[in-house]
């Protein structure tokens, strides 16, 4: 029988240990975790992401600011905007909701953004770290979602055969490095990998993000498998991931919904705090 790999065990512990920092930093009588986040343009899915994540920072009494510019601002009005947000003490996460519009280059934010600051591991210095094994850097909270459930359900990752389909900034290459520093072997597969189910059916581990409904069946993975499904779609059931619903084949999978997303807001939160403390020289 197949394991269903909820997230909601993986986050609660991550809820119990930021319950106990914010209790700590109260103690201690520092300010108040702040995250903001910079949004361009009003895209439902992005309004309501916000939505989301203001309920969650609530929740933990974390505060939550809301900066939000026209789709048609330009790249000047962006870049003063998130150079106002890295000089301001009371902000110590910074969180720019993507993908932004094709006028402001990417790469530039990325360069902008404070890497104290970058709870979402998007500036080109926290890329550089997690490539050099530093585990201190904040990494994309998606990556690190998987890691955080990886460890919760396998006793270790040594050794561990490990193929991810996906290479982008946010999912495939940052956590190609962080399953490195778990001494897994890793294997990066893309849009243009010849026989993709000859790859994964080798893996002990697959992790799928090609944003597709669906598209993994029982053809891609060995029998005992452990399949981590990033994938966030919708079809005419709802919303679902990258594998077929109900796979019964492998030995375990993630749900969608239910699975990783569960766990990428926690981790958010958690790298606000951490970011609070690189910001103050290791103490919140
Ligand atoms: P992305 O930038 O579009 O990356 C998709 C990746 O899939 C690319 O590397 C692409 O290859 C690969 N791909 C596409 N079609 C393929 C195929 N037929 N065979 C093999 N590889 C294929 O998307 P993303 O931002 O990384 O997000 C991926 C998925 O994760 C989306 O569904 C997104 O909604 C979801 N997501 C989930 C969370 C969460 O917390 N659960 C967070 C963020 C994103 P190329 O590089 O060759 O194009």
């Amino acid at each position: 029988m197949t394991k269903q790999l909820l997230g909601k065990p993986v986050a609660d512990v991550l809820r119990q240990s930021l319950r106990e920092e914010i209790r700590e930093i109260k103690a201690q009588g520092g300010k108040t975790p702040t995250l903001a986040i910079l949004r361009v343009g009003d895209k439902k899915d992005d309004i309501a992401y916000e939505e989301r994540l203001k309920k969650n920072c609530l929740e933990m009494e974390l505060d939550c600011r809301s900066v939000s510019l026209p789709e048609a601002a330009p790249q000047e009005t962006f870049l003063a905007t998130l150079d106002a947000l890295n000089k301001d003490d009371d902000v110590h996460g910074i969180l720019v909701l993507r993908p932004l519009p094709e006028t402001i280059d990417s790469r530039l934010v990325s360069r902008a953004i404070d890497p104290s600051k970058d709870v979402d591991g998007m500036s080109f210095e926290n890329t550089a770290r997690i490539c050099s094994g530093d585990t201190s850097a904040l990494a994309p909270c998606t990556a690190v979602a998987v890691i955080e459930i990886l460890r919760h359900y396998e006793p270790s990752l040594q050794g561990k055969e490990i193929v991810l389909v996906n290479r982008s900034m946010v999912l495939g290459k940052p956590l190609a490095m962080l399953l490195l520093n778990e001494n897994a072997t890793v294997t990066v597969c893309h849009s243009k990998t010849a026989d993709l189910s000859a790859v994964t059916r080798r893996a002990e581990i697959v992790v799928t993000g090609v944003g597709r409904p669906g598209f993994f069946d029982e053809s891609y993975f060995a029998p005992d498998a452990v399949v981590i499904d990033v994938g966030i779609n919708f079809d005419d059931q709802g919303m679902c991931g990258d594998v077929v619903r109900g796979l019964g084949t492998v030995a375990a999978v993630t749900p969608v919904p239910g699975g990783v997303g569960t766990v990428t807001s926690v981790v958010l939160l958690h790298n606000v705090l951490r970011a609070m403390k690189l910001q103050n020289g290791g103490r919140y």
